[in-house]
C-alpha cells in the first residue's frame, strides 16, 4: 500500500483492497523530493507530524523512503517480491504523471524478473472522483452550482468497512528518514495535533457545536466558526465521504440535512468541482483558465510583493492574515480572498505569484483549491468574481473582524489600539507607535488604477462591458 493524500487507516478502499488481496502488506510512503522542496517549513513540519502518527497507527510499520517513486516503488516492489501497489486514485497533473511514469516502471520490472507488479487504483481524495461528474451531453461543468447539483444527484459510497487491525509487514526506512521526521515534526507547534484521532475528534466538535451557526459565523475570522479540517483533508487524514456520511442526514439532499449541514456540503462541493476542474484543464493550474484577461498589465515590484509576503503592507487585515499563514500555515477563508485580492489588485501581480506562496506555507496546500481559489479572486477562473470586483481591506477587515480581535491577535504593534481602531491605525495620533509600517499604497488610487488596465484589455478584446463600481 504505498500512501500519498491518504494517511489514514479508516475508511480507505485501497487499504481496504490491499489487505483484500494480498493478505501481506507494506504500508509505503516516499518522501518525493519535487514535492518537498516546494514546502515551506510549516507544511513540511505537518506532514512529518501526520507521517508520525500514522506510522503509529501502523504499530510502528509505516516503511518511509526517499526519491523518486518510480524508481523508489519498484525497489520496495523488487525487495519484498509484491506482486501489486495499491494507491488511492491522482488526478493532479503531477500526480497523474508520476502515476504514469511508476506503473511504467512496474511493468519494466516485471519484464526484466518475470514477476509483474501493477498499480491499482482504487477510490480517490474525493466523495466522487474527477471526472465522474458530466452534464448530459457528457461534457464538464464548467460552472459550480450546476456541477454541485449533478454531484448530490450522482451521490457517493457508504464509508468503507475499516480493517481489522491490520498486521503489515516490517520492513526498513531510509536510514535517518524517522529522526528526520521527528526533527520536521518539532516545527509542528502551531498547528492541530495530528493523526486521524485528532481529526475525528475536531470534526466532532465542529460538528457537534460551530456547525450549528456555520451560515453567519463561517465569514468571520474572529470567530472558530469553520471546521478547519481542510489540514486533515488535504492529507487525506480525513476523507469527505466519511464527513458527509457523519453529517445529520448524512449529508442527502433530501430536506434531512438542516441549512447549516447544507451549507457546510457546498463547501465540500467547491472541493470536488475545483479538483474536476484541474482534471479536465491541467493546464489551468498555473495559467489562466479563461483567457478574457490575457492582455492585462501585470506590475511585480519585487518590495512590494516582499511587504505582502510577509504582512508589513501597511493594511492591518492584509497583514494579519499574511502573519498568520507565515505562523500557522492557516488562513481563514474570508482572509484568503482579501490577501489575494489586494496582491492581485491593489499590487497589480498576476495570480500565479501569490498562489506560490500560499502552496509554500499552508498546510492543507491544494493545487486545485488553491490555485482556482486564487483565479476565483483574480477574475480569470470559472465561475470568477468579476475582475472589477476589488474587495476593500478596510472595510472587509470592520465588517468581518468588526472588534479588531483578529487583528490584534496577529500583528502586536497594533495591540495598544482598542476595537476596530486596529483596523485604521492612520486615523489615531498613537497608530503608529509601535513601528506598525506604514501603507505601501493607496487602496483608492490602486483600485483605480486596477480598473483603467482591465478597461484597457476589455476595450481592446471588443468584448469589455465597462467595469462596474
Ligand atoms: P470550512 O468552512 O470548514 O469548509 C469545509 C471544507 O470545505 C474545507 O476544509 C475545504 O476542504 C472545503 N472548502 C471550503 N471552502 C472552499 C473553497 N472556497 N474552495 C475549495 N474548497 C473549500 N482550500 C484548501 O483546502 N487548500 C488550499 O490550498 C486553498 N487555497 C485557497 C486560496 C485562495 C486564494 C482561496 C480564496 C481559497 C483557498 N482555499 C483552499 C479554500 C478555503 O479557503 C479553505 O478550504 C478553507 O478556508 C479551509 O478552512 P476550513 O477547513 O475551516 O473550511
Amino acid at each position: 500500500m504505498w500512501f500519498r493524500r491518504d494517511l489514514r487507516l479508516s475508511d480507505h478502499p485501497a487499504l481496504l483492497a490491499a489487505l483484500e488481496q494480498s493478505g501481506s502488506t507494506v504500508a509505503l510512503f516516499v518522501l518525493d523530493p519535487r514535492l518537498m522542496r516546494r514546502a515551506g517549513p510549516v507544511r513540511r513540519a505537518w506532514l512529518a507530524a501526520n507521517l508520525l502518527a500514522l506510522d503509529e497507527r501502523t504499530g510502528g510499520r509505516l516503511v518511509v523512503r526517499r526519491g523518486d517513486p518510480a524508481k523508489v516503488v519498484p525497489e520496495v516492489v523488487a525487495e519484498v517480491e509484491a506482486d501489486q501497489v495499491h494507491v488511492s486514485a491522482e488526478t493532479t497533473p503531477y500526480g497523474a504523471a508520476r502515476d504514469a511514469a511508476v506503473a511504467s516502471a512496474l511493468a519494466e520490472l516485471g519484464h526484466r524478473t518475470g514477476r509483474p507488479a501493477a498499480l491499482r487504483a482504487t477510490g480517490s481524495p474525493y466523495a466522487v472522483g474527477p471526472g465522474l461528474v458530466r452534464k448530459g451531453d457528457d461534457e464538464p461543468y464548467r460552472v459550480f452550482t450546476p456541477f454541485a447539483r449533478a454531484w448530490r444527484e450522482h451521490g457517493w459510497a457508504a464509508p468503507a468497512a475499516s480493517p481489522e487491525t491490520p498486521g503489515f509487514v516490517a520492513l526498513a526506512s531510509a536510514s535517518g528518514a524517522r529522526d528526520a521526521l521527528v526533527q520536521a515534526a518539532d516545527g509542528a507547534a502551531d498547528l492541530p495535533e495530528a493523526g486521524e484521532e485528532a481529526a475525528w475528534r475536531r470534526w466532532h466538535t465542529f460538528r457537534d457545536g460551530a456547525l450549528g451557526d456555520y451560515r453567519s459565523g463561517r465569514d468571520r475570522p474572529d470567530l472558530d466558526g469553520t471546521s478547519r479540517l481542510s489540514p486533515y483533508l488535504s492529507l487525506g487524514v480525513l476523507h469527505p465521504r466519511s464527513l458527509l456520511a457523519d453529517l445529520p442526514g448524512g449529508g442527502a439532499d433530501d430536506g434531512t440535512t438542516g441549512p447549516a449541514a447544507e451549507a457546510f456540503v457546498s463547501e465540500l462541493a467547491w472541493r470536488e468541482f475545483y479538483a474536476d476542474v484541474l482534471h479536465h484543464r491541467p493546464d489551468s493550474a498555473w495559467a489562466d483558465l479563461r483567457p478574457g484577461l490575457g492582455g492585462l498589465r501585470y506590475s511585480e515590484e519585487a518590495d512590494a510583493v516582499a511587504a505582502w509576503r510577509t504582512g508589513t503592507t501597511g493594511y492591518p487585515v492584509v497583514d494579519a492574515g499574511m502573519r498568520q499563514l507565515l505562523g500557522q500555515g492557516w488562513m481563514h477563508n474570508r482572509l484568503r480572498m482579501i490577501t489575494a485580492s489586494f496582491l492581485t489588485k491593489d499590487l497589480h501581480v498576476w495570480w500565479p505569484v501569490g498562489a506560490r506562496h500560499f502552496l509554500r506555507h499552508l498546510a492543507d496546500a491544494d493545487l486545485a483549491s488553491n490555485n482556482h481559489g486564487w483565479q476565483w479572486v483574480a477574475g480569470t477562473g470559472t465561475d470568477a468574481s468579476p475582475y472589477f470586483r476589488v474587495f476593500n481591506p478596510v472595510s472587509q477587515g470592520m465588517k468581518f473582524d468588526p472588534a479588531g480581535d483578529y487583528v490584534r491577535r496577529w500583528v502586536p504593534e497594533l495591540r495598544h489600539l482598542p476595537g476596530r481602531a486596529a483596523h485604521e491605525p492612520w486615523e489615531h495620533e498613537e497608530g503608529y507607535a509601535h513601528g506598525y509600517p506604514a501603507r505601501i499604497v493607496d487602496h483608492a488610487d490602486e483600485r483605480r488604477e486596477a480598473l483603467a488596465r482591465y478597461a484597457a484589455v476589455r476595450g481592446a478584446s471588443g468584448r469589455g462591458s465597462r467595469p462596474g463600481r
